[in-house]
C-alpha cells in the first residue's frame, strides 16, 4: 500500500481517532476541526505531490529496505544526491503551502536512528538496528507519517535529568515489564503530531553514566494508550475558524502540541536505544543536523511564497517599478537563496555512515540553520516594508461584504486598476499570516527555535570548524613555531 494519495492519507489518519485537549475542551474529530484541518491539508500535499506527474520523479524513490517505490519523505538517503533531492522536495512543499508541512521530523529521526543503532550494535552487541529496519520498512510500505519527538520539558535548566524535582521532566524508562518498557514524561513543541500515525521518541541531550533511564529511543503509535495531546496556541489561530477564507490568509498551516506519555508500554521490538548513554549524544547530534539541513529547504520554500506575495502586492499597489522596491525584493531573493545554498551545500558534501545511509555535512548544516535564525526575520521586515501599513489595519471580509461599509472599502482601497480590491486584500492577508499571524509561528519562531536555538548551532559550528588546523596553517605559512 505504498504511495498513498492525499485523500487516502486523510482517511488513514482519521481512522486513528486521535483527540486533543483544545481551548479547554476535547477536540472531537480532528479532521473536522477548523484549527487542525489546514495542517492536515499541508501534510496531504506531500502525498499528492508523489502522484503529480510534474513532481513524481522528485518525490518517488526506491526503498533501500524493501525495494518498493516509496515517498521520499520515508527514504533512507543512499547518496549525496538523495540529500540534495530532499532539500529540493522540501522547498517545493514550502512554496506550495507557505507553512510547515510537518513530515520531515520523522524522516530526519529515521535517518539518525538508522546509523546510530548500527554503531551502537557494533559496540554493545545489541540488536537495535535490525529492529529498526523491520519497523521502518513497515513505515515505508504503508506510507505513514511519523513525528520525531525530541524536546523534553527540561525543568530547571541548571540541573541534570536525575537531579530534577520531578524525574518526568525528561522522558524516561520508568518501569520494566516482561517484553517491554514503560515510559513516562512529555515532549514539547511537537509539530504535526496530531497528523501523524507514529512517534519516534528520542533523548533530548547527551546523557551521562547514571542517566541510563533517560537514554531511550523508541516508537509509539500516536493512538497508544496513555498518550495525550494538548494543543499549542498560535498567534491569531482562531482566524482559521473564520467563515470567509479571505480573513484566514493561508488555507494551509502548521500545528504543534504538548505530548504527554503517561506510563506508556513499549514492546521490545519498538525499542531502539535503552540505556546506552554513549550513543544518546550521537543520536541527538545527527537528528539535529538533518533537521537543520531540512530548514535549508522548507523555510526557503516559505520564503518563495513571501517573496512572490511581496512582488505581487507591489504590483497591486502600483509601485513595482520603483527602484527601492525592486532593490528590496532582490535583497529578499538574495537572503532566501543564501539559505538554499547552505541547504544544498551541506547535502552535496554529505557522506556515507557506517550503516550505509548518508549524513549531511554537520558544519554546513549548522551554518544553514544559523542563517535561518536570522534571514526569515529580515525577509519578513522587507515584506512588511513593501506591503505598507494597510497590512496592520485592513477591514474584515464581513465588512467588505456589508452593504454600507463594503462600497467604501472598495472605493478607498482601490489601487492599481488592473487588480480587484478583493485580490489585493487576499495577498495582504497572506503576508500578514506569515509575518504576524499564525504562519509566523512556522516562519519566524520556528526558524529561531526549531531544530534547536542559535546557541546550539554556534556550539556545533565551533566544534566542527577545526580551528586548530586553520591556526596551524597560518603558522606554517608565516614560518612560526
Ligand atoms: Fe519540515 Fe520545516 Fe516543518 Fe521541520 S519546520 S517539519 S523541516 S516543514
Ligand atoms: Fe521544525
Amino acid at each position: 500500500m505504498a504511495l498513498k494519495t492525499g485523500k487516502q492519507y486523510l482517511e488513514s489518519v482519521a481512522d486513528l481517532k486521535l483527540e486533543a485537549h483544545m481551548l479547554g475542551r476535547k477536540s472531537g474529530d480532528l479532521g473536522e476541526h477548523g484549527l487542525v484541518q489546514p495542517s492536515q491539508k499541508a501534510v496531504a500535499f506531500t502525498f499528492d505531490a508523489a502522484h503529480d506527474p510534474a513532481t513524481r520523479d522528485l518525490f518517488c524513490v526506491e526503498s533501500s529496505l524493501c525495494k518498493a517505490e516509496i515517498n521520499r519523505f520515508t527514504h533512507l538517503h543512499q547518496s549525496a544526491e538523495d540529500l540534495v533531492n530532499k532539500v529540493k522536495m522540501q522547498r517545493y512543499c514550502g512554496a506550495g503551502t507557505a507553512c510547515c508541512f510537518q513530515r520531515c521530523v520523522g524522516l530526519d529521526a529515521a535517518n539518525a536512528i538508522y546509523s546510530t543503532t548500527f554503531e551502537c550494535d557494533q559496540k554493545h552487541g545489541t540488536d537495535y538496528h535490525q529492529r529498526f529496519k523491520d519497523y521502518w520498512s513497515w513505515i515505508q510500505q504503508n506510507d505513514l507519517v511519523v513525528d520525531g519527538a525530541m524536546t523534553d520539558p527540561k525543568g530547571d535548566r541548571g540541573k541534570r535529568p536525575k537531579d530534577q524535582v520531578d524525574p518526568d521532566l525528561f522522558l524516561r524508562v520508568k518501569e520494566r515489564r516482561p517484553g517491554g518498557v514503560v515510559i513516562s514524561g512529555a515532549k514539547l513543541h511537537q509539530t504535526g503530531m496530531l497528523n501523524s500515525h507514529e512517534i519516534l521518541v528520542m533523548p533530548t541531550l547527551t546523557m551521562r553514566p547514571g542517566e541510563e533511564a533517560w537514554a531511550v529511543c523508541c516508537a509509539v503509535p500516536t493512538n497508544a494508550e496513555g498518550v495525550r495531546y494538548i494543543y499549542g496556541r498560535q498567534a491569531s489561530d482562531t482566524r482559521k475558524l473564520e467563515a470567509d477564507p479571505l480573513d484566514v490568509g493561508n488555507p494551509f498551516g502548521g500545528q504543534e502540541v504538548m505530548t504527554v506519555f503517561e506510563d506508556v508500554f513499549v514492546p521490545d521490538e519498538r525499542v531502539f536505544l535503552d540505556g546506552e548513554v554513549d550513543f544518546s549524544g550521537t543520536l541527538v547530534e545527527r537528528f539535529a543536523s538533518y533537521h537543520r539541513q531540512s530548514y535549508g529547504g522548507c523555510k526557503v520554500g516559505v520564503g518563495d511564497a513571501l517573496i512572490g506575495a511581496t512582488a505581487l502586492i507591489a504590483q497591486m499597489n502600483g509601485v513595482a517599478g520603483a527602484s527601492h522596491i525592486k532593490d528590496k525584493i532582490v535583497e529578499m531573493i538574495h537572503l532566501n537563496e543564501t539559505i538554499f545554498s547552505c541547504g544544498i551545500a551541506c547535502s552535496a558534501t554529505g557522506e556515507a555512515t557506517a550503516a550505509g545511509n548518508y549524513l549531511v555535512n554537520l558544519l554546513l548544516a549548522n551554518v544553514c540553520k544559523l542563517n535561518v535564525t536570522r534571514f526569515p526575520y529580515e525577509l519578513a521586515r522587507l515584506a512588511t516594508d513593501v506591503a505598507g501599513g494597510l497590512l496592520g489595519t485592513m477591514p474584515s471580509a464581513a465588512d467588505l461584504n456589508d452593504p454600507v461599509a463594503g462600497p467604501y472599502i472598495k472605493k478607498y482601497l482601490a489601487a492599481n486598476p488592473d487588480f480587484p480590491v478583493v485580490d489585493r486584500m487576499k495577498v495582504l492577508r497572506l503576508i500578514e499570516n506569515l509575518v504576524a499571524g499564525a504562519g509566523a509561528v512556522g516562519y519566524l519562531i520556528e526558524s529561531m527555535h526549531g531544530a534547536g536555538p542559535p546557541t546550539a548551532q554556534r556550539i556545533m559550528i565551533g566544534r566542527q570548524a577545526d580551528l586548530e588546523q586553520k591556526v596551524a596553517r597560518v603558522k606554517n605559512m608565516l614560518g612560526l613555531v
